[in-house]
C-alpha cells in the first residue's frame, strides 16, 4: 500500500487507481467515475497525465486513455460575476466545446469478456434502470440476464444527475414509488456494501405565485394522507429551515424533512456488482445496433460485438431509448432534452434541504463534502441527445440562485456538465411491451428516473418473474397515447 496521491483535489491515491483497474475499470472515463479523480477544481489538469501513465503501465491501450473533455469554467468563477451576464445574449450551442456523446467513445480493445450466444433477458442500457432491474431479476433467481452498455457505466443521465430523492409528489402512485425508493436508498450502503452518501436533509419547494401556493397546499394535503410529514411553511418558518433565503422571493414553501440526496455513481457500481455476483452479466462498450424479429417476437439482439439470441428484451437506454426502439421499428414519443448542472467549491455545512423554486425549475443542494450541486432547465432547449455545456446556463443559474440566496454571490462554480432528460408527453414513463410481445420498455423518466429506479426495478422484476403485475405497467404502457395526450404528471423539477 502506498499513500501516493494521483489526484490531490479529490484525495485519490495511485493505489485506488490500481484497484479500479484490477476490478476491470480499464478506460479513463470508468476510472474517473470509479475513483472520482479529475472531478475537483483543477478538472484533471494536475492528475490526468499521472493517471494515464499509471493505466498505460498497468496495460491499458492508448484507445482506453483518451482524455475526457474539459468543461467550463476554466478556473473557479463567482456566481456574482456570472449573474452579471445577460443570458438572452448567450447562445445555447456555441462558445464551449461540446462533449462527445458516450456512444461515440472509441470501443476499447483488449481482453474484454466475450458475449454469450444466448441470454434469457437482454437489457439494453447500463444506467441505473437497466442495472437495478438486472440486480432485482437476479435476486429473484432469474440470473441468465445480460446488460449491454454502449459506453462505460455512469455514461448516461445516471452518472450526470443531481442525486435528489424525494417523496413530495402530486399523485398517490408517485408518492408511494418514491417513498419505497427512499427506503431502498437509505439501506443501499448496507445491502450493497458501497457508500452512496445518503443524506436525509429534506426538500424545500419555494412557491413564488398564488397558483404555486395553491399547488403545494393541494399536494401537501395528499402527501400527509399518504403518511408523509410534509408541511406548508410561510416565509418566516421557511427561514428557520434555510435562514439565508430571501423571503421576498416566495410566498410559501413545502417541506418534507424525510426527502434526501445521494451521490449517484456508486449506485451503479452497487447494482452492477450485485447482479454479477448472482450470475448476471454486464458488458460495457457493447453497443446494440439492431434486433432480429420473428413474427410478434424479438428473437435476437445484434451488437457491434456480435449477436445474442434472447427470450425477452428490455430497452432501458434512457435518452437513447427512442433511437434504440426505432431499431426494431417501434416509435416512442420520448423527447431527449439536455439538462445542465454545476458544482461549486466546498463550503462549510449550511444547507440541510434540497431547495427548489417552482416555476423557474432552479434547484440546489449541498453534498456531504460541502459543494453545492444545482441545475435548472431551459425552456429554449431543442430536442436531441446534446451533452455539451453552455455559458448561458451558468448565467441563468447564477441569476436565479443569487436571487433566491443573495449570499451565494461570492461562491465560486468549479465545474459544469450536462446530461439528458428523457421526456414523454405526460411526464410519465413508458413501461411494458411495445411493438412485440417480448420487447419491454423502461424509459421516459424525465428528471426523476434516478429516484424511481430502485422501486420500479423491484416491481418490474416481480412482474417478469411471475410475482404479480403492478398497475403502473397497465397505466404507463405505450398504448395510453393512442387516444390523445393523457394528463401530465405535476411537480416536475427543472
Ligand atoms: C442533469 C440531470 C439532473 C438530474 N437530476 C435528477 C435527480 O436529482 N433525481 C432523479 O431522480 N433524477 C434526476 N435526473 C434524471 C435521472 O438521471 C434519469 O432519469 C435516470 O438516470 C435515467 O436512468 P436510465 O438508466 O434510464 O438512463 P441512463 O443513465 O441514461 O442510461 C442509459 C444507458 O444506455 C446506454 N445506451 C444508449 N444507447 C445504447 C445502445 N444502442 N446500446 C447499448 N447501450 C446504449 C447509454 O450509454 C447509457 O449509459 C437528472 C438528469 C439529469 C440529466
Amino acid at each position: 500500500m502506498t499513500k501516493t496521491f494521483a489526484c490531490t483535489c479529490e484525495d485519490v491515491t495511485l493505489d485506488e487507481v490500481r484497484r479500479a483497474f484490477a476490478l476491470g475499470h480499464r478506460d479513463l472515463e470508468s476510472v474517473k467515475r470509479y475513483t472520482g479523480f479529475g472531478t475537483g477544481p483543477c478538472q484533471g489538469k494536475s492528475c490526468l497525465a499521472r493517471v494515464v501513465g499509471e493505466l498505460l503501465r498497468l496495460g491499458a491501450t492508448p484507445g482506453e486513455v483518451q482524455p475526457f473533455t474539459a468543461r467550463a469554467p476554466v478556473q473557479p468563477v463567482a456566481f456574482g460575476e456570472l449573474a452579471a451576464l445577460d443570458p438572452a445574449t448567450l447562445p445555447l450551442d456555441e462558445g464551449i466545446p461540446v462533449a462527445p456523446a458516450p456512444l461515440e467513445h472509441p470501443p476499447r480493445a483488449g481482453d474484454r469478456p466475450a458475449l454469450p450466444a444466448r441470454a434469457d433477458v437482454v437489457i439494453v442500457g447500463g444506467g441505473i434502470m437497466g442495472l437495478a432491474l438486472a440486480a432485482e431479476l437476479a435476486t429473484r433467481g432469474r440470473t441468465d440476464v445480460l446488460v449491454l452498455e454502449g459506453a462505460y457505466l455512469n455514461a448516461g443521465a445516471s452518472g450526470r444527475n443531481g442525486g435528489g430523492v424525494r417523496a413530495q409528489w402530486a399523485t398517490p402512485t408517485m408518492i408511494r414509488l418514491a417513498r419505497r425508493s427512499l427506503e431502498l436508498c437509505a439501506r443501499f450502503a448496507v445491502d450493497m456494501g458501497v457508500n452512496v452518501w445518503f443524506r436525509r436533509g429534506g426538500y424545500l419547494f419555494l412557491a413564488p405565485t398564488p397558483e404555486q401556493v395553491a399547488r403545494i397546499e393541494r399536494n401537501a394535503a395528499l402527501q400527509r394522507r399518504e403518511g408523509l410529514r410534509t408541511r406548508v411553511l410561510g416565509p418566516a418558518e421557511a427561514l428557520e429551515v434555510v435562514p439565508e433565503l430571501d423571503p421576498s422571493r416566495f410566498r410559501a414553501a413545502s417541506h418534507n424533512p424525510d426527502d434526501a440526496v445521494v451521490f449517484p455513481w456508486p449506485f451503479l457500481w452497487g447494482y452492477a456488482g450485485k447482479a454479477e455476483a448472482l450470475g448476471a452479466k454486464v458488458r460495457t462498450f457493447t453497443r446494440v445496433t439492431g434486433f432480429e424479429t420473428a413474427g410478434r417476437r424479438v428473437a435476437a439482439v445484434t451488437t457491434d460485438r456480435g449477436r445474442v439470441a434472447c427470450e425477452t428484451v428490455v430497452v432501458a437506454a434512457g435518452a437513447w431509448s427512442k433511437q434504440v426502439a426505432a431499431l426494431a421499428g417501434v416509435a416512442l414519443p420520448n423527447r431527449p432534452t439536455r439538462h445542465e448542472i454545476l458544482v461549486t467549491e466546498p463550503l462549510k455545512p449550511w444547507l440541510d434541504p434540497l431547495v427548489s423554486v417552482l416555476g423557474t425549475g432552479l434547484y440546489f443542494s449541498q453534498s456531504q463534502r460541502g459543494e453545492l450541486v444545482g441545475g435548472m432547465g431551459d425552456p429554449e432547449e431543442p430536442e436531441g441527445v446534446i451533452q455539451g455545456s453552455t455559458l448561458r446556463f451558468l448565467a441563468r443559474f447564477a441569476r436565479a440562485a443569487t436571487e433566491t440566496v443573495p449570499a451565494l454571490a461570492g461562491v465560486k462554480v468549479v465545474r459544469q456538465w450536462a446530461g439528458c432528460y428523457d421526456v414523454t408527453p405526460d411526464n410519465n414513463p413508458i413501461l411494458g411491451p411495445a411493438g412485440f410481445e417480448n420487447f419491454h420498455q423502461l424509459s421516459g423518466f424525465v428528471g426523476h428516473g434516478f429516484m424511481m429506479a430502485p422501486a420500479v426495478a423491484e416491481l418490474y422484476a416481480d412482474w417478469l418473474t411471475g410475482r404479480g403485475k403492478h398497475d403502473i405497467f397497465d397505466r404507463f404502457g405505450l398504448g395510453r397515447f393512442d387516444g390523445g395526450a393523457p394528463p401530465r404528471e405535476d411537480f416536475i423539477i427543472g
